[in-house]
């Protein structure tokens, strides 16, 4: 065997040879592999941080929220593990103490699962080049920092428990040019990290980046206005997109026919080509359609500036999108890429054609909501058929009429897309709309983005998953099929325990996705999530993760509303926080005591499903059908930390800002407000409050709000001086303004998507959306806080 680099590192290389004979050597080994074979010894004592246990009676203490966001829980790991640990904002389990068994797990009540942001940007990512990827043998786990190394030479998997040979390249650490350290490598010493792959990891040359946009350009749609933030953004955004040289581009827009656009290098000018037989769609000129962008770039641009008033006279009202994504399809299966589809209306005529199912009635108030499931799997074939394809189609629709998103979203669902919906957009007339597609347009352009990408999620012998939650196709048990790949989706897994995890001190999770990075690198990323395994109730109950509960079972009541009804969902989420209080009264409470009962790290558990309840995928009243689809979607797609601000906005005075606990980051002070309940308890008519829900935020200022913060942050000389629709703040030049902007700011950069504010007063038409985000108040047709927990208390002492 040759040791080209050993003889320079004489007494690490005699360590390990020495490994299994010499018992001298024993405490030598300990402190080399310290992190690798973790004594757990303590586990068990470790393991009850003792404030995730306090008992609180929530009918007492009233206020639960912490002052900043809510961390997520640690795992009781020994140290030299936890610090390997993967982010909690990539991978996350809703247990992080993992019961032994089945029967365990159903006595706690608590669903057991993984939520993940696989392609999150990241400011540090360690990325290799190896032409020998180490993975197990057995299971094809990727090496791992939970591995097991028996001695230098062998490394045991930690999810089946093959022990499997170190290549004898994995012996050289590229990092520090040593030889002898396997596990100082960097994919033994980073929970997430990136291989560039060889050729064995495709299966064709990695394709190009493709981009295919498809316009709704009926009257309906040029009435919008929308042409023109899209073309002027993309024209903007062009040099952004991203890829490299061989990147293409291609258009299709369409309203009772469909018409490509001929974009061959040395035209002079992009030719139009119309198709005006929807039932037999044919591409006119296959080669000239999808152009490379570089060689063509001339005519894409001369395209993107005429367009908007290519359609200003139109009498077309029909919209033959179902032809029109047939067309587009064909364009991209050759290479696979990203189909962009914008759409205004309900398509009306051809394959795929749609009917207004909403009823009125239902907007008011009902129990149950009907068509929340597709009415055709028109686009949930077309979209497996994209799928298999490695094309991705996401769908931005922008419509003031019922457009069935539960049927159209399909399209994206299944084909690993993304749903973006602004309803009544219109160009003039909601100029916040209008940013807001401007802003999340630019975002979407310019993140970055994998094709043909495929994840597979592991987990240690015994664990299985069995549900899936998010935008794929599932392949087979555990891969999912993702034609794109984008950096702001979120995914959640359910699992199950198969079979007993006895005597296993740790479990791990290994999520590894395969993609095609936009340069044509094939790539994988893989993260690995390193659990304890526990056998009481109260080391479970002691390792939940409130929020990462919350977002599970948000997605679990999305399935429940489609597979049952609205009503199976909200009890089934109710229950949820039934079973899981009553389970933790009878089995891990020693002393017996009166109350609504929980642990202090479940808190928060029957606000966050208090706040499912009356969110607008789930609440009971009113609300257009295809609002109530789109929220569904965002629970399945978004990643948690989003998902959260959806569910439970944020709220926080802002007329007193001060500098106090303020964060500096470059230079620029931002304040820090303490996080306030969502109830109009915590308003005053002297103050002024933000609330920030995501997507929206509103700036709610009291009729008595100090004059100081009229005039110097507002801008308005009295109360009724501030304008009913103002959307921005006025950039003044006092010290006040620039608090509350920076703090303004600042939320708004911590999220890929914007954020329209809202300034609003007593008389503001847009007052009952803000307080229907009062969560703990009571409203017409649902409980407060109080009475809810009064609810859950009862049913618990049945
Ligand atoms: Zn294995």
């Amino acid at each position: 065997m040759q040791r080209p680099l050993a003889s320079s590192y004489p007494s690490l290389q005699l360590v390990y040879q020495n490994v299994s004979g010499m018992q001298t050597q024993t405490q030598m080994q300990t402190q080399l592999y310290s992190q690798l074979s973790p004594s757990l010894a303590s586990l068990s004592l470790q393991s009850q941080p003792p404030d995730a246990l306090r008992v609180i009676n929530l009918l007492q203490e009233r206020s639960l929220l912490p002052p900043g966001s809510v961390p997520p829980p640690v795992p009781c790991l020994p140290q030299d593990l936890q610090k390997l640990s993967c982010s909690p904002e990539v991978f996350r389990c809703t247990l992080t103490s993992i019961p032994q068994t089945q029967s365990l797990l159903n006595k706690a009540k608590l669903p057991l699962g993984l939520l993940l942001h696989p392609f999150k940007d990241l400011s540090q990512l360690p990325v290799v080049t190896s032409s020998n990827i180490v993975r197990c043998r057995s299971c094809r786990t990727y090496i791992n920092p939970f591995v097991t190394f028996l001695d230098a030479r062998r490394w045991k998997c930690n999810l089946c428990h093959r022990v499997n040979d170190v290549p004898e390249e994995f012996m050289y650490n590229p990092v520090s040019r040593s030889y002898g350290a396997p596990h100082k490598r960097p994919e033994v010493q980073n929970a997430t990290i990136e291989f560039i792959a060889p050729s064995e990891y495709m299966l064709r040359p990695p394709q190009p980046a493709a981009y295919l946009f498809v316009l709704d350009v009926s009257h309906n749609a040029v009435e919008t206005g929308y042409l023109d933030v899209f073309c002027q953004t993309l024209l903007e955004s062009l040099d952004s997109l991203p890829g490299d040289a061989r990147m293409k581009i291609g258009f299709v827009t369409f309203d009772s026919t469909i018409h490509f656009y001929n974009l061959q290098e040395g035209l002079s000018q992009p030719q139009m080509l119309i198709v005006s037989d929807i039932d037999d769609v044919f591409l006119p000129t296959p080669d000239s359609l999808l152009v490379n962008l570089s060689e063509s770039k001339e005519l894409v641009q001369d395209l993107l500036a005429s367009l908007p008033q290519m359609f200003g006279q139109t009498m077309e009202t029909q919209s033959a999108l179902g032809p029109a994504l047939q067309a587009a399809f064909k364009l991209l299966s050759p290479t696979g890429g990203r189909m962009t589809v914008f759409q205004t209306q309900l398509p009306t005529i051809g394959i795929g054609a749609l009917k207004p199912r909403e009823e009125p009635s239902q907007r008011a108030n009902a129990k149950d909501v009907q068509h929340l499931s597709p009415v055709t799997d028109f686009y949930k074939k077309l979209a497996l058929d994209c799928s298999g394809h490695h094309v991705a189609v996401d769908l931005f629709l922008l419509s003031a009429q019922y457009s069935d998103l539960s049927s159209l979203g399909c399209i994206s669902r299944y084909s690993a897309g993304s749903v973006y919906f602004y309803p009544s957009y219109h160009k003039q007339r909601s100029p916040p709309q209008t940013e807001r597609l401007q802003k999340d347009l630019k975002r979407y352009l310019t993140r970055k983005i994998g094709f043909e990408a495929v994840m597979r999620i592991r987990c240690t012998k015994g664990l299985s998953i069995h549900t899936f939650h998010g935008n794929f196709f599932v392949r087979s048990t555990d891969l999912l099929s993702l034609a794109n790949v984008n950096p702001d989706a979120g995914f959640g897994v359910q699992m199950s325990i198969e079979e007993n995890l006895l005597d296993l001190q740790t479990v791990s999770f290994q999520a590894a996705l395969l993609y095609t990075s936009s340069k044509g690198e094939r790539r994988i990323r893989v993260h690995t999530l390193c659990l304890p395994v526990v056998t009481s109730l109260s080391d479970i109950f002691a390792g939940a993760d409130v929020q990462a509960i919350t977002a599970l079972l948000a997605s679990m009541a999305v399935d429940r509303c489609v597979t049952a009804s609205l009503s199976d969902a909200r009890d089934a989420l109710i229950n949820a926080a039934i079973d899981t209080l009553a389970s933790y009264r009878s089995s891990v409470l020693t002393v017996p005591q009166p109350g609504l009962l929980t642990p202090a790290c479940l808190r928060l558990l029957p606000l966050y499903i208090l706040a499912l309840l009356k969110h607008k995928a789930f609440r009971t009243s009113g609300g257009r059908l295809d609002e109530r689809v789109f929220a569904m979607f965002q629970l399945k797609q978004q990643p948690l930390a989003f998902l959260l601000m959806m569910v439970h906005p944020d709220l926080y005075r802002v007329d007193q800002l001060t500098d106090e606990g303020a964060l500096n980051i470059n230079d620029r002070m931002i304040p820090q407000p303490r996080a306030l309940q969502l109830s109009v308890e915590k308003l005053s008519r002297d103050a002024a409050f933000l609330m920030d829900c995501g997507t929206v935020m509103y700036l709610w200022v009291g009729r008595n709000c100090s004059p100081v913060f009229l005039t110097q942050v507002l801008g308005a000389d009295s109360y009724a001086d501030v304008p009913l629709n103002m959307i921005q703040l006025p950039e003044l030049d006092t010290a006040q303004s620039s608090q509350l902007r920076a703090f303004v700011d600042w939320l708004r950069e911590r999220r890929p998507f914007h954020a329209i504010l809202h300034v609003i007063r007593d008389e503001s038409p847009l007052k009952a959306e803000f307080m229907q985000n009062m969560i703990e108040d009571l409203s017409e047709s649902a409980l407060s806080y109080y009475e809810f927990l009064l609810h859950l208390q009862q049913q618990i002492s049945k």
